[in-house]
């Protein structure tokens, strides 16, 4: 059983699936055939949206814990952007009746708090390419005292079982606690948790390697030759966002690499790109470290400045993954 023993975890529980509901109905009633390739207004809609909810919800519920976010309100304030903030506001009085324009540029400033001995941080939407093409996205939200990652959720809406890519079925919240293990119940339906399981897969050719579906956010030409290394037999799964981890920690894959990408060689990881979902890998018996096999250090501000690249597996698949990494330069 999951103990919703802290004040904490049951906020981060709430607070995550309630952002989650609300960007679900923006991409159902937003991303329609009819948007245009360029059109990037239901994700920015549904990003701030979601991040002035749940920075609403922390500063009523935590008031002195700070939010580290992915989103400011500075893009929002454009003479161009008013009838987006006009939208987002609708959006946000669907769930708080009384929100106004300047509560939601506030409440989305909230987020931009330096990282400090305990704080919040939020993606408000994980995957926004995902979000676009009507795939995979989620809500990731963690706490970190100390510079270790305490609690995260994920809240995927287009994940089944913690594992399983369904768009429009009851979708995910996968929470882990530091020492509780790792869970997932349904998003939509009652809060049954069940307990995930890293697999138990030693053999490194049977490997299945996990990567994002988006190519320029990994180095798709050296995982061809990790894979080639070890002698992987499956072709690795394409998907956006932290769904990755969840997918790795419910056993239904072994390895998610996250290279470097040849025309980013200095793009740093984001913080909330990797809290959630490393300690949902980490408490369902699987491992996180960068690809120099270092702990991932949250101690440094906004990004994982002192990590390289992220690689997380199973456990018994973490020396040969990285042996293999080393081998190829990568
Ligand atoms: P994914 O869906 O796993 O590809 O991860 C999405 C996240 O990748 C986004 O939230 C971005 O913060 C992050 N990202 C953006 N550019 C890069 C890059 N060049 N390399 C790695 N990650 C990136
Ligand atoms: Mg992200």
């Amino acid at each position: 059983m999951l103990e919703l023993n802290t004040a904490e975890i049951r906020f981060a529980i709430k607070a995550a699936r309630q952002a989650a509901l609300l960007v679900r109905d923006i991409q159902a009633e937003m991303v329609t055939d009819s948007i245009t390739k360029g059109d990037k207004s239901p994700v920015t809609i549904a990003d701030f949206a979601s991040q002035a909810l749940v920075s609403h919800l922390l500063q009523s519920t935590f008031p002195s814990d700070p939010l580290v976010g992915e989103e400011d309100s500075a893009a929002l304030l454009a003479p161009d952007n008013r009838e987006s903030l006009k939208t987002i506001t609708k959006y946000v009085q669907s769930r708080i009746m009384n929100a106004n324009q300047q509560d939601i540029t506030e409440w989305i400033d909230y987020g931009k708090a330096p990282v400090s001995d305990r704080f919040w941080t939020l993606d408000p939407i994980d995957g926004t390419k995902g979000f676009l093409r009507g795939e995979q996205y989620a809500v990731a939200f963690a706490l970190i005292l100390q510079g270790r990652v305490e609690i995260g959720v994920l809240a995927c809406p287009n994940l089944t079982d913690g594992n399983i890519q369904q768009i429009g079925g009851p979708g995910s919240l996968i929470v882990a606690q530091r020492g509780q293990g790792a869970w997932a119940a349904e998003l939509t339906g009652s809060m049954q948790f069940t307990q995930l399981h890293v697999s138990g897969v030693t053999d490194p050719r049977q490997a299945r390697f996990l990567r994002s579906f988006e190519t320029a956010h990994t180095n798709v030409s050296q995982l061809d030759l990790i894979g080639q290394s070890i002698g992987v037999i499956a072709e690795p799964v394409r998907l956006d966002s932290q769904a990755k981890y969840s997918i790795l920690a419910a056993g239904a894959g072994d390895a998610l690499f996250r290279l470097i990408s040849a025309k980013s060689p200095d793009y740093k990881e984001k913080i909330w790109d990797q809290a959630a979902g490393s300690i949902i890998c980490e408490e369902a018996g699987g491992q996180v470290t960068d690809l120099d096999g270092k702990p991932l250090d949250f101690t440094h501000g906004r990004t994982l400045l002192k990590n390289r690249g992220i690689l997380a597996t199973n456990g018994h698949l973490h020396e040969a993954a990285l042996q293999a990494i080393r081998s190829v330069g990568a």
